[in-house]
């Protein structure tokens, strides 16, 4: 418990008790679902486009402490961010979430979660929010799980 411990910082405790952006957005342009059956997380992600930019980003779900806060944290960064913008974050995370390694300037707030990668099963929990931004902004209309 004490590695895992080590994982949930101050921040990840801060989202997942008070997680930024959590609604639903009633008239979004783009709604996609997240599943993790490997540990259970679930996330609806709600996207106002104008043009390519991100204006309004929201989510609903239930899940662990690290998909929350990952799914918070994100809301929080994207928001003004374009389609390619977002791309970029994304593939930014995911090399942090699964070497460890990254740029601390362009992942900011981010980096709280950087230690993910010491623990493989909880990758996918951080990651969960980011693949279900990714389909609602590729319009995939099915249901994204991350098996
Ligand atoms: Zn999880």
């Amino acid at each position: 418990m004490d590695d895992l411990r080590e994982l949930y910082q101050q921040l990840i405790l801060d989202h997942n008790q008070n997680p930024r952006n959590f609604r639903e957005i009633k008239d979004a342009d783009r709604a996609a679902h997240g599943h993790n059956p490997l540990c259970g997380d679930d996330i609806d992600l709600y996207l106002t486009l104008e043009d390519d930019v991100i204006r309004d980003i929201g989510f609903l779900g239930s899940g662990c402490a690290i998909s929350k806060a990952s799914a918070s944290i994100m809301t929080t960064v994207l928001k003004g961010k374009t389609r390619t913008e977002a791309q970029e974050l994304l593939e930014q995370f995911h090399r942090m979430a699964t070497t460890g390694e990254g740029d601390p300037k362009k992942l900011g707030k981010l980096t709280a979660l950087a230690d993910v990668y010491k623990f493989p099963i909880r990758v996918k929990c951080a990651m969960l929010a980011w693949r279900t931004m990714e389909a609602g902004l590729e319009e995939q209309p099915e249901t994204i799980t991350t098996e």
